[in-house]
């Protein structure tokens, strides 16, 4: 049985690396990145949810502003970059459209993913465009990332991305097939390896630092980024891009390495809000709240009675019922005072309550945890 593909997946993300859209000579490769967008919208009409993290803005930008990147200052990266970018996203909206396909562009830091508020608004913006069947073409940020506080390759900002939305695919297309025992590049007869359980020393010593010429992630990076994915529930394939229709070539059984997930997305994500030691505050909500969340729904601000707490929006906190007792936890999007203007509210009076337009839900069921 194969492990893991991905016809399995319900929401994949799809990293494409520079060296694949952008030739020695900076140009866009548009005949290979119409094949993509075939592939891509076979899955897209699956009615999977798909997500693309696209390299390449600072392999074009290099062209258009005249710069060798090899020589130049970060800055000068980032202007090539923000230059590469509008013409990076063109070239996908226009190839999606084609399909009848509507692409979305969003730019993130390594702060975006990490910092628990800014992850609420990432979140949110992806999980609606998703719902309008739109693929957000996602990149590094990189006007306003700084040499320490960059992710610098993409393998990684992917798998973040994977765990943000909670795909349980992340297919990473690059020039290489796979891992290997060896360099294949050095010794031709290394041995390929088509699945990894663990990732553990011996995986991450494979890794090695082999590096390809255009882009700047190598397989060490690939690997992080497959541990990054795999404990967030989320099957990460490394396989070549090499070729036309690459995803179709995988589902016709192109060589590939495929690092199984451990858990679910959902069942990490409640892992871990059962794991956090220490909760900001309290809210109190009704029996009718109580026996939604039991239902698996998310929790609104109509069902709330009290926030209380020292609490921001993106912290953990305790959820109670009406008698005291903790029946759960999970993200709250609001600040604790905003919480407690809105608590008993429907939808509709949160604006007013609020002075501005505020999440819709407390928590969201994705973010939160009831206990048995
Ligand atoms: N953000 C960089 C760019 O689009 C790419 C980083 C990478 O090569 O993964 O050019």
């Amino acid at each position: 049985m194969k492990p893991f593909s991905t016809a399995d997946s319900r929401r994949l993300v799809i990293k494409v690396g520079s060296s694949l859209l952008i030739d020695e000579q900076g140009e866009l490769n548009r005949g290979w990145l119409e094949g993509l967008a075939h592939d891509i919208a076979e899955l897209h009409a699956q009615q999977k949810d798909l997500l693309v993290v696209s390299s390449g803005a600072i392999a074009i930008g290099s062209k258009v502003i005249g710069i060798n990147k090899r020589r130049a200052s970060l800055s000068e990266l980032q202007a090539a970059a923000a230059a590469g970018q509008v013409q990076l996203a063109h070239a996908w909206s226009e190839a999606l459209a084609k399909h009848d396909i509507q692409t979305a562009q969003i730019l993130l830091t390594p702060e975006d993913t990490e910092n628990r508020r800014r992850f609420l608004n990432a979140r949110g913006t992806l999980g609606r465009l998703l719902e309008h069947r739109v693929v957000p073409i996602i990149n590094e940020n990189d006007t306003v990332t700084t040499e320490e506080i960059r992710y610098g390759d993409n393998d990684r900002l992917a798998a973040r991305v994977a765990q943000l939305v909670m795909a349980d695919g992340l297919l990473l297309l690059s020039d290489v097939d796979g891992l290997y025992r060896t360099d294949p590049t050095k010794d031709t007869s290394a041995e390929h390896i088509p699945e990894v359980r663990t990732i553990d020393d011996d995986i991450v010593g494979m890794a090695g630092e082999t590096r390809s010429d255009i882009g700047t992630g190598g397989m060490a990076t690939k690997v992080q980024a497959a541990r990054i994915a795999t404990h967030a529930g989320c099957a990460t394939i490394i396989a070549s891009g090499q070729i036309e229709r690459p995803i179709s070539a995988l589902a016709n059984g192109a060589r590939h390495t495929v690092f199984i997930a451990e858990g679910t997305p959902a069942a990490v994500r409640k892992q871990w809000l059962v794991g956090v030691m220490k909760t900001r505050g309290r809210l109190m909500i009704d029996q009718g709240a109580a026996g939604a969340l039991q239902n698996g729904k998310s929790l609104l601000p109509v069902g709330v009675v009290a926030a209380n707490g020292s609490f921001q929006r993106g912290d953990v906190v305790t959820i109670c019922d009406d008698a005291g007792k903790e029946i759960g936890r999970g993200l709250v999007e609001y600040d604790q005072s905003d919480a407690a203007k809105v608590a008993g509210s429907r939808s509709e009076g949160i604006e007013d309550k609020l002075g501005y337009r505020g999440a819709t839900v407390m928590i969201h069921r994705d973010n939160l945890v009831v206990f048995d």
